[in-house]
């Protein structure tokens, strides 16, 4: 084997592994092991509206804010109310620049108790989860990667309409690291052209799939000259059941950010979309935060 296919291979493999490791974890987290009994009473209970009952919750709670759902919309979906999210800030934590490098975050520096949802890829396109996020207006940003979401753009137009923004994902979900600089250029601004064309605006944020080479200046030189002007990681990322956290402590922190992305059956042991975002917010719930919009904490550059 020749020099050239030999690294074409390894590149080829090292992709491989990481999509394996990708869905490794994922599956990991969600399946058996202590996370199961948890895991099960929170699916069960969030099955969504075929659980009945629905009607005779909803009297009791008034006056839930209206940005979140009223109290018949969570009861509907066998959910607590998060605690309204507060007014966005006026002084934006993060502040973008129209040029230069641009900064790479997976937190936001708030004392507000709230966290942020993201959703990627954009593979499973459930309408159960549509009804629901139109029922619960729980902020999320998409991370949407062209190769996936191309053959049903649409799906994502009703969350886009809930006030919820399109952010780039890449065109074919690669290991960006291991692309040429001319490569990682052409997932990132064709992705942002798919992304501006279909949705009517250019998205502000990338994330580089798997969060790889975030902090690399080839990628964040790639990212200046397609137009996003932030790098967007996570703290924490939603499994099946409950989230893998990076801190020890395994508890959310004020302007967190969590990594989810567009799932079924196939991909989380046969929990639905819905039953996963559900289980997300219960663990929220359970530990005191709301659900804030991103875009909401960070200012787009002086046009
Ligand atoms: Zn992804």
């Amino acid at each position: 084997m020749n020099r050239d296919g030999l690294s074409r291979t390894r590149t080829y493999a090292a992709g491989a592994l990481a999509l394996l490791a990708f869905a490794t974890a994922c599956g990991d987290n969600g399946g058996g092991g202590a996370a199961a009994p948890a895991a099960s009473t929170a699916a069960s209970s969030a099955a969504g509206p075929a659980g009945g009952g629905t009607p005779t919750a909803a009297a009791t709670t008034p006056g839930a804010a209206p940005a979140q759902g009223d109290a018949a919309a969570w009861a509907k979906w066998n959910l607590k109310p998060l605690a309204p999210a507060p007014a966005p800030p006026a002084d934006k934590p993060i502040k973008l620049e129209r040029t230069g490098t641009v900064p790479v975050f997976s937190d936001v520096k708030t004392t507000d108790k709230v966290v942020f949802i993201t959703i990627d890829d954009g593979a499973e396109k459930d309408p159960k989860f549509v009804e629901m996020l139109t029922d619960l207006k729980v902020p999320i940003s998409m991370f949407l990667t062209k190769d996936i979401v191309k053959n049903d753009y649409g799906y994502f137009k009703p969350l886009q309409a809930l006030g919820n923004h399109i952010q780039n994902h890449t065109v074919t979900h690669p290991v960006m690291s291991k692309l040429s600089a001319d490569k990682q250029k052409s997932e990132v601004c064709e992705d942002q052209a798919a992304l501006t064309q279909q949705y009517g605006t250019a998205p502000l944020l990338f994330r580089p799939p798997f969060g790889d080479g975030a902090n690399t200046p080839t990628l964040n030189s790639s990212v200046q000259q397609c137009g996003p002007r932030a790098i967007v990681l996570w703290r924490e990322s939603m499994q099946i059941h409950d989230m893998q956290y990076q801190a020890g402590d395994k508890k959310l922190k004020s302007g967190d950010i969590i990594l989810a992305h567009f799932r079924g059956p196939k991909e989380l042991k046969g929990a639905t979309m819905t039953q996963m975002f559900a289980d997300l917010l219960a663990r929220i719930q359970e530990q005191g935060f709301s659900v804030a919009r991103l875009e909401d904490y960070v200012q787009a550059p002086a046009s």
